[in-house]
């Protein structure tokens, strides 16, 4: 390609929307530019990035024996019907009418459509496993659209749904899209984590989220100082380690104590004077027609999600304030356990404390020296807390949880049946039995794996973008291309370069060096190619833009020469 014929409207000046790097450069760089809130055009350098990932993305899922079908964007409102997900998805699921007033949906996700197509073809265990493929548009009318295309509303997904005959059978799907996502994201040159992930009410140790390790990413990671355990800020586990380390103290009087208009934890712990670990919280949850208490310490953070899922629920909130004042006579805030008259969940740190303090159900006042068994009793102690940076490693005896922060580019999940029974979807086995088809599902967020790479890959030039998804490999830039010497010798090196199949981009532009340079940087390519005066006396340099080291190479030997530096990248 010729720079001058190209689309590519780089900007001088950081644009004032962009809060991420990755955004930033993005737009500068020409990439990208937004029509609405999370939904972007793709210009030619964007799309070449996009094609590229996707090709390594076909490339590794073929591999895998997946096969790559294209689903319908455009849904109906009956197969979510049927899934259950039509009344629950909520305002992300984007819905609309057709001209005969039915229901319709935009795909955010297609397990219904794919689950519907695969009941009607496949009907023997002979036809599977079966692993489908597609790498299409989604929309998700995210609440917080934001980061360019990394929380897009309208972005790419290579999403993947396999079917197999019996649990066993997916669990070895699972483990070759396991297999195939590490191929991916080493092959995209990116530093990632696979990281256990929730699997909600589905349960088992079978979702992974593949994590790119980057400051300004969204989720966060625990990973062990010692071994190699690894999940996400949700799923990590806490609870190891935190028995009896009170078990010296005595119990003192129980008492209740004036605590006016002090609701929060940090303004009854500095009203009390005790530290925010002495007290324990009490929150109160709506699960369905139930209400359900749940204790925590005050230095904690509850994690609704391992409540939810202990439960087996997806119905559960945090109870309005008269529900609050129903069940605990008192206003919020001075909720407590004793004499509390409904299930009481608590976080397992609360096992070895001593002499805490809790609200004391009633206006105004909180207890001191509360204790477990002789004030009040726990139907269960359970993890309910979010990690925290130095927590003990759940699953070896000396390490320490470290927190670091991710992108979210990928994420494996186990489904079981959930879907092929809402929707039907069964098989006959070896002996003529039917039975339901056992389903694994497997995102990747296409676009969102180019600015996490581009988060973890640039410097204050711009991008610097990896070969394997470069917009071109090779930039050649000639400096001076009025000079017939050098427009002559550049044109010879691009067609030299394209015959040897290299994607090469030739900046052709009648622009000051100082201005190709600076664009050659910005746009990430990995090896620029200065044909200069040098060229008089049959010399070029090659730049590494990763690396910054330049090389003088004979004009004779350049191809060689860039095919070397290519490959070692
Ligand atoms: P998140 O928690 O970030 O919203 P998710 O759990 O909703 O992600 P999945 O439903 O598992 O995401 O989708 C698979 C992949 O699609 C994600 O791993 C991510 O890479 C990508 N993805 C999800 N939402 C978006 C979005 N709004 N914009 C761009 N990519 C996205
Ligand atoms: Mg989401």
């Amino acid at each position: 390609m010729r720079y001058s014929q190209m689309l590519i409207p780089t900007l001088k000046e950081d644009p004032s929307e962009a809060e991420v790097l990755s955004h930033k450069l993005m737009l500068r760089a020409g990439m990208i530019r937004k029509l609405a809130a999370g939904i972007y055009s793709y210009l030619p350098l964007a799309q070449r990035v996009l094609r590229k990932t996707e090709q390594i993305i076909r490339e590794e899922m073929n591999r895998a024996g997946a096969q790559e079908v294209t689903l319908p964007f455009v849904q109906p409102a009956e197969i979510w019907q049927k899934s259950g997900r039509w009344n629950v998805y909520g305002k992300e699921l984007m819905r609309l009418k057709d001209r005969n007033n039915r229901d319709f949906c935009l795909g955010p996700t297609h397990e219904e459509v794919v689950t519907e197509l695969v009941k009607n073809e496949v009907t023997s265990y002979r036809q599977l496993p079966l692993n489908l493929y597609q790498i299409h548009i989604k929309f998700r009318d995210e609440m917080r659209p934001r980061f360019g295309i990394m929380r897009a509303r309208e972005f790419v997904m290579k999403d993947a749904y396999s079917f197999d005959v019996d649990e066993k059978r997916a669990e070895e799907s699972y483990q070759r899209m396991y297999q195939a996502y590490h191929n991916i994201f080493k092959r995209c040159g990116l530093t990632f984590r696979a990281v256990e992930a929730d699997t909600g009410p589905i349960g088992g140790n079978f979702s992974h989220e593949f994590m790119v390790l980057a400051e300004t990413g969204e989720d966060s990671i625990f990973s062990c100082n010692r071994c190699d355990y690894a999940a996400s800020g949700d799923k990590a586990e806490t609870g190891k380690a935190e028995d009896g380390s009170a078990d010296n103290l005595s119990l003192g009087e129980l008492k209740s104590v004036r605590t006016p208009n002090k609701r929060t934890v940090e303004e009854v712990t500095q009203f009390l004077k005790v530290k925010p670990e002495q007290l324990i919280k009490t929150l109160i949850f709506q699960e369905g027609d139930n209400t359900i208490a749940a204790l925590i310490r005050g230095d904690h953070e509850i994690n609704e999600l391992k409540l939810q899922n202990l439960l087996k629920t997806e119905d559960l909130f945090l109870a309005s304030d008269e529900a609050i004042e129903k069940v605990t006579k008192a206003p919020k805030g001075f909720a407590g356990p004793v004499g509390l008259d409904i299930k009481v969940f608590a976080d397992n740190s609360l096992k070895g404390m001593k002499n805490f303090v809790t609200g004391g159900n009633e206006k105004d006042a909180h207890l001191v020296n509360v204790n477990l068994e002789r004030d009040f009793q726990v139907d269960s102690f359970c993890d309910l807390r979010f990690a925290a940076e130095g927590d003990s490693c759940p699953r070896c005896d000396h390490g320490q949880l470290v927190m670091s922060r991710g992108i979210e580019v990928g994420h494996i999940f186990k489904l079981g049946t959930k879907y092929s029974e809402a929707l039907g979807a069964k098989f006959l086995d070896d002996k003529g039995k039917a039975k339901y088809m056992v389903m694994g599902c497997y995102g990747i967020g296409v676009g969102r794996t180019v600015a996490a790479s581009i988060e973890q890959n640039h410097d204050e030039n711009g991008i610097i973008f990896p070969v394997s998804i470069a917009p071109f490999e090779v930039i050649i830039v000639s400096v001076k291309p009025k000079s017939p010497e050098v427009k002559d010798a550049s044109e010879r090196i691009y067609a030299a370069l394209l015959n040897a199949g290299v994607d090469v981009i030739l900046d052709d532009r009648d622009e000051r060096p100082g201005i190709k340079f600076k664009d050659a940087d910005l746009i990430g390519i990995p090896l620029r190619i200065t044909v200069g005066a040098k060229v008089k006396d049959g010399y070029v340099d090659i730049k590494l833009r990763k690396s910054r080291e330049a090389v003088l190479v004979k004009v004779e030997e350049i191809v060689e020469k860039v095919r070397e530096m290519i490959n070692s990248d």
